[in-house]
């Protein structure tokens, strides 16, 4: 336990319960409330949304800024479902429909760069003194869109200068910008080089995050090796290898108050594997599917390139003969939308497209397993979701989900820390062999239910990941600079 408070100052563009496209959302919200029984005083620091302010208790203007690329701005401090929050109300920049990265029409707010480079120079100011009642010990910065925030601060005058973190939540994300926008941005020219903020002629605010802050953080340990190969370091592997001595894997943990069979809300509570029964015919009545011999597999994720899913079409088949199921639910990729829409004209698929929290706990409760088929995953929370609802995941060999899941093998039943099945390479022939497998798994209901067993105790909350967060907080503070 730390005995002296670490004050920090967390920066995040979405921030779950308030604001949410991503794992990122959840990690943010989840955050403080971990953080604070180890002498963390979090503050997160988020953009004026109009979701955000409408929220927004007790709001105090705690700094004013008249000219923020384009128009006056505002902090506000003030609190909303729990979290100790600094908004930045700047209606020119966030105050919008639409998405908050994307516009009416799907693409991405023609003035998104410089949005988060607003985000980042606020950031930067805070930490910098502008608050008059708090500065934080440590600014942490998540993905491209705080990236901004530790250039801002390296290159500030200011002494006993605030040391900053920034962790990737994603690389595939990297807030590139055209070299024009180097002025407006207030990035030196000096600066667009290859050691510092240029990637292939352009600006990236994610690379002068993991150039300039002191110390990187990646979302698991199998992502944070990942990122130092060509094949996941999306063109910075270069620089996470040249930063490989500052660079460390801290795994995702889910927020059990949030996330628990036993208190859910959505579900009809359990707490051994049995209670899931009555939650699956729920679920394949509101799905609308018949009773099935198979395992009933459920997805609940963004559809897109990355998330593999594009495989499981192909797999599918294999599944459907051995009596399996499939209930979907996600969005993304107007053509996978289309496929799944298609698949879902057979018996035993179900698909719903569109955002559905409430649905997704009902989908980790009723579902017999949980697939992620992802070409690369960070960390992934939907399998963490599963492990703690005893709903199996079987999970691609990559990233945050080879450090998450036990895959079933002789050694791991015989010890009984079995909680998954993995497969590898992530191609359409190994995840049909490993969905194979799931129903030869399931047929055994006793070797099943152990299963089940394993995975609901296995670890999955904040605690561990929180403590390793404090100490990195608290060996930035007392390092020489
Ligand atoms: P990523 O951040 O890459 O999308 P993660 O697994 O880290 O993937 O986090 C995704 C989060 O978003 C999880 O909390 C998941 O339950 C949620 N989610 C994704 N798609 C949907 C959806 N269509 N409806 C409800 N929740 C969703």
């Amino acid at each position: 336990m730390t005995s002296q408070v670490t004050r920090v100052l967390s920066v995040a563009s979405e921030c779950a319960p308030l604001v949410k496209t991503g794992g990122l959302a959840d990690v943010a919200g989840a955050l403080p409330a971990a953080l604070a029984p180890l002498g963390v005083e979090m503050r997160t620091l988020l953009p004026g949304y109009p979701q955000v302010i409408k929220e927004l208790k007790a709001a105090q203007l705690v700094a004013q800024f008249h000219d923020l690329f384009g128009g006056s701005a505002r902090v506000l401090a003030a609190t909303a479902a729990g979290l100790d929050l600094l908004v930045l109300d700047a209606p020119h920049l966030y105050d919008r429909g639409a998405g908050i990265y994307l516009n009416e029409d799907g693409l991405d707010w023609s003035d998104n760069a410089q949005r988060f480079a607003a985000l980042s120079r606020i950031a930067s100011e805070i930490a910098n003194g502008a608050l008059t009642d708090w500065q934080p010990d440590v600014l942490h910065c998540h993905d491209w869109q705080a990236g901004l925030a530790p250039y801002y601060l390296a290159k500030s005058d200011a002494a006993n200068r605030v040391r900053s973190v920034i962790t990737v939540h994603n690389m595939a994300f990297q807030g590139l910008t055209s070299v024009e926008a180097l002025e407006q941005l207030e990035i030196d020219e000096t600066d667009f080089t290859s050691d510092g903020v240029e990637y292939f002629g352009k600006i990236s605010a994610l690379k002068a995050g993991l150039v300039y802050a002191d110390n990187l953080t990646t979302v698991s340990p199998t992502y944070a090796e990942e990122l130092m190969t060509p094949d996941f370091g999306m063109g910075l592997d270069g620089v996470m290898r040249a930063r490989r001595a500052d660079l460390s894997g801290i795994l995702n943990g889910i927020d059990e108050t949030i996330w628990s069979p036993v208190t859910d809300p959505e579900i009809r509570p359990y707490k051994t594997p049995r209670g899931k029964a009555s939650n699956k015919q729920l679920l394949r009545d509101e799905f609308g599917l018949p009773t099935s011999d198979g395992p009933l597999c459920v997805v609940v994720s963004r559809l897109t390139d990355q998330k593999g899913l594009d495989l499981l079409l192909e797999a599918l088949p294999a599944l459907l003969e051995r009596g399996g199921q499939l209930a979907l639910l996600g969005s993304g990729d107007p053509a996978l939308e289309k496929a799944y829409l298609a698949a879902a004209e057979q018996p035993n698929v179900a698909v719903r497209i569109g955002y559905d929290e409430a649905l997704s706990h009902r989908m980790m409760a009723g579902g017999d397993a949980i697939l992620v088929p992802s070409r690369f995953e960070p960390c992934g929370l939907t399998q963490l979701y599963g492990l703690r609802y005893g709903t199996l995941p079987v999970v691609a060999l990559t990233g945050g989900l080879a450090d998450t899941v036990i895959p079933a093998s002789p050694a791991t039943l015989a010890r009984q820390v079995a909680t998954g099945i993995q497969f590898h390479p992530v191609t359409a022939e190994a995840l049909t062999n490993a969905l194979g497998k799931l129903c030869d798994l399931y047929a055994d209901a006793k070797l099943w239910a152990k299963l089940q067993r394993n995975a609901m105790a296995h670890p999955v909350g904040w605690e561990h990941s929180a403590q390793r967060y404090a100490t990195l907080y608290s060996n930035l503070t007392t390092d020489p600079q």
